[in-house]
């Protein structure tokens, strides 16, 4: 782990704890103290995640990506919001979304590689024409 991810990590903690700070004092019992590291852990636990979600998408918005489908070359259009469920509940973070002109839809490089299917999965309303990129793209 580099000196800047340490940061990051360090950060998070303090957040978390400065928030539940108060809590913490004030639980009397062992029952409501383990409530409240629960909740701390939980906390942290799902901000990780969600910062190295998003680095990684902004480690993956080039300013070009190729097409899963017809190999094209297309510029970056725009960012979309994300939302991810994990154990630790709802992650929340920006991918980078491009447009194959070619096919006329949009798709999502792997942010990663964590196997998600990107914004719009399990939503057929909401991204009916929009490309899933990445998982066949090998
Ligand atoms: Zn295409």
């Amino acid at each position: 782990m580099d000196c800047q991810r340490k940061v990051e990590v360090w950060n998070v903690i303090e957040a978390v704890v400065a928030e539940e700070e108060g809590a913490f004092e004030e639980a009397t019992t062992l029952l409501e103290l383990e409530g409240v590291a629960v909740r701390m852990a939980a906390k942290i636990a799902r901000r990780l995640e969600e910062a190295e979600l998003k680095r990684r998408a902004e480690a993956a918005a080039a300013e070009e990506a190729v097409c899963p489908d017809c190999g094209t070359l297309c510029r970056h259009s725009q960012r979309e919001q994300t939302s991810l469920e994990s154990t630790q509940g709802e992650l929340c973070y920006e991918q980078p979304k491009y447009y194959c002109r070619q096919c006329r839809r949009h798709f999502f490089p792997d942010g990663g590689g964590l196997g998600h299917l990107g914004p719009g999965h399990g939503h057929p309303g909401a991204g009916a024409e929009d490309r899933l990129g990445g998982d066949e793209s090998e």
